[in-house]
């Protein structure tokens, strides 16, 4: 029986793995469940997993998810500091599904504390992977990527030796937009941005598939996860999504992983690793698909892909810049104040801004490892800095 603990239950990916952790109520006891604002679910997983925890972030929601969980034994608490310690608890396995920079403090947490970290929350390693890795190695935590184009990778590299690796291909589907015209894009509403062609996800990260912000956050989290430099990774349109991603050998070798477009592969993987075990995902059926098709990304369509190899050159914490910079983007966008196409355009003149400002805590590809301060320094300035850009767009 093995003790886990889900961080944002309530959202795309973590509903996914609790539908597989549900099938199997004989291997996995829940310790604790956390989530924000979706109250109801969160408290219907907590009773129906038998979670010992059930924590929202929002402290304003603690007597709702209180009185929800009246008299079912199952402790109660709120607030973003609860959310940290109910991921420091012990368990064995824990998902890190937070959408965003929050994910980052519960997520150092669970790493602290050891066993395997599952981790979805690409922020947190695109804002402090090298803090995250080196915390993970001194408290011997195993991390295992969730992200499907991450979790490829690392089933491709299983038994291979790192050092014969030549280069990381990432798929992209392309998003919502990729076969609009370049002038329509400026119009294209938020409503337009929320629907993937080929995968059901949180809205956040549906919008950054559409502006490619995701891939970028992707580049710099196999860079991270992977240690391998900027100019080894490449990215590939590949519309179908069947391929999550490739990599490629001294030899010239690439070595593909294939699946279909459903996240309980990856989460899948996780749970059940080292070993594998049936998972209940389609079976591709490739005589019937017939085709994959490939092609680069558009550098005029997908300005915010190049940003991710900028961001790797700076170093330092403007990985952390950069990711917050990219949420007061999206909620701009989201809060209908600037256009889809501004996005990018406030995210780069945000980290044109700080490679300048002597403010900004450790910048350089060679400088020392940002501490956690230093990374939530950077991720304030630029939220700052990005906010001054929007209402700068918007005059
Ligand atoms: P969702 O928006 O669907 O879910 C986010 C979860 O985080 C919810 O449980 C939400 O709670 C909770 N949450 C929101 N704000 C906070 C906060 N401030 N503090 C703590 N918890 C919070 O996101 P996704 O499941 O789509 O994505 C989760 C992560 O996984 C992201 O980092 C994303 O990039 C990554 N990922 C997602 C994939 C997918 O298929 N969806 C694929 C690959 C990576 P509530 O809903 O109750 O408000
Ligand atoms: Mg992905």
């Amino acid at each position: 029986m093995r003790r886990v603990t889900i961080l944002g239950a309530t959202g795309s990916v973590g509903q996914s793995t609790i539908d597989l952790i549900a099938r199997r109520p004989e291997d996995f006891a829940v310790e604790a469940v956390t989530g924000a604002g979706n109250l109801d679910l969160l408290a219907h997983d907590a009773r129906r997993l038998g979670a010992r925890l059930a924590v929202t972030a929002r402290e304003e929601c603690y007597a709702g998810l209180r009185d929800r969980l009246a008299g079912t034994g199952i402790e109660v608490a709120a607030g973003p500091s609860a959310v940290a310690e109910a991921a420091a608890r012990p368990a064995d396995w824990t998902m890190n599904a937070i959408v965003g920079a929050a994910g980052l403090l519960p997520g150092l947490e669970a790493i602290r504390r050891g066993g395997t970290l599952a981790l979805a929350n690409k922020e947190t390693l695109v804002a402090a992977g090298r803090l995250v890795m080196a915390t993970a190695e001194t408290a011997g935590a195993t991390i295992l990527p969730v992200d499907s184009e991450h979790s490829a990778v690392f089933q491709a590299l299983r038994g291979e030796d790192g050092r014969e690796v030549e280069r990381l291909i990432l798929t992209a589907s392309g998003g919502a937009f990729r076969d609009w015209s370049l002038d329509r894009l400026a119009d294209a509403t938020v409503e337009e941005a929320s629907s993937h062609p080929n995968w059901a996800m949180g809205q956040r990260i549906t919008i950054d598939s559409a502006s490619m912000f995701n891939k970028a956050l992707e580049v710099i989290e196999a860079h991270e996860l992977f240690g391998l430099p900027a100019s080894a990774i490449e990215v590939l349109i590949h519309p179908e999504s069947l391929v999550h991603a490739l990599v490629g050998f001294r030899d010239g070798a690439l070595m593909a992983h294939l699946g279909a477009p459903d996240m309980r592969h990856a989460i899948g993987y996780a749970l059940n690793h080292p070993t594998r075990a049936p998972l209940p995902v389609e079976r591709l059926d490739l005589a019937a698909i017939g085709r994959l098709t490939f092609r680069a990304p558009e550098p005029d369509r997908y300005p915010a892909l190049a940003l991710a190899w900028r961001v790797l050159e700076e170093g330092g914490v403007m990985g952390a810049a950069f990711n917050a910079a990219k949420e007061v983007a999206l909620d701009a966008f989201l809060a209908r104040s600037i256009r889809f196409t501004d996005m990018a355009s406030v995210v780069s003149r945000t980290l044109d801004r700080l490679s300048g400002d002597t403010t900004l805590p450790i910048l350089g590809p060679d400088s020392a490892m940002p501490g956690l301060e230093d990374v939530l320094e950077a991720d304030r300035i630029a939220r700052r800095r990005a906010a001054e850009v929007v209402e700068r767009m918007r005059e």
